[in-house]
């Protein structure tokens, strides 16, 4: 048997250390790479193109272990797996549970139009969303990404940083940039969570994008549930 494990983060890349030679990890190809891990980089040219490798390659099992926020390659894994006819499982943790005192929104584009003038934003939602928040000038912005981003907003200052912060990192850079705001994607996960714990406990207002819409598939939340599955897969037909 053969799997494709469509990654870009943490949990693809254990899973894929979990399975090893049977499995490929697939990756966009914009950040770092992993090393000694079986892998491909790169596109693959829209869902036709996913179908089209699946049968090249002869994969036998698609696991979709991308951001949550990676609605495009989601929808393209659904579309490709029932194409291919091959069995489809998306590994995805948890959304953080939701805090009454959070201002939710749905895009960044409208966390960039509710944020008050004046305000000074953390933002910590990747070097590839930054977009919306180019026009406004009216704000002052610490921009942290793993990545350097193509452009910034026209105010403010950028850190280039690899989580996971704990709590006290959070706090301290919080204070020292007397940030107002805090606009985060709902991603999940323990690495970079101590921010809203830090912005809560400094009362800064939380600014949280819903996660998108993405295909009903069978869905799992662990590693370990994942490797379940693809062992189970391995007595099918
Ligand atoms: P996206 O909008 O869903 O995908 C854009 C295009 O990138 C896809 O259509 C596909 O190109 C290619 N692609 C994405 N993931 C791929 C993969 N694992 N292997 C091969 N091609 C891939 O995704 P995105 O939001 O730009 O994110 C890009 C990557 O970064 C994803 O792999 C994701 O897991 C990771 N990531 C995203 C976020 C986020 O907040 N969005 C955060 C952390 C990590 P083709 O159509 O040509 O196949």
């Amino acid at each position: 048997m053969k799997a494709l494990i469509l990654g870009g983060t943490i949990e693809a890349r254990r899973l894929a250390g979990a399975l090893g030679d049977i499995a490929v990890l697939s990756l966009a190809g914009t950040t770092e790479a992993p090393t000694s891990i079986p892998q491909r980089r790169g596109g693959f040219g829209g869902a036709e193109g996913l179908a089209c490798y699946l049968q090249q390659e002869n994969i036998s099992a698609l696991i979709d272990a991308t951001h949550p926020f990676a609605a495009k390659i989601s929808h393209n894994a659904a579309q490709a797996a029932k194409q291919a006819d091959i069995p489809l499982l998306r590994l995805c943790r948890p959304a953080w549970p939701l805090d009454p005192a959070w201002q939710m929104v749905d895009d960044l584009a409208q966390a960039a139009a509710a944020l008050p003038k004046g305000a000074r934003v953390l933002l910590s939602v990747g070097s590839r969303s930054l977009q919306p928040f180019l026009p406004r000038p009216d704000l002052w912005f610490l921009s942290r990404s793993i990545e350097p981003a193509a452009k910034y907003p026209p105010h403010g200052a950028s850190l280039l940083q690899r989580p996971p912060f704990s709590l006290a990192e959070e706090i301290s850079l919080m204070k020292a940039h007397r940030i107002t705001h805090l606009v985060s994607k709902n991603s999940g996960g323990r690495a970079t969570k101590a921010k809203l714990e830090a912005a809560k406990a400094l009362g800064i207002h939380i600014l949280m994008v819903n996660r998108p819409q993405l295909p009903a598939v069978l869905e799992v939340a662990t590693v370990a549930q994942a490797v379940n599955w693809v062992e189970n897969q391995k007595g099918t037909p």
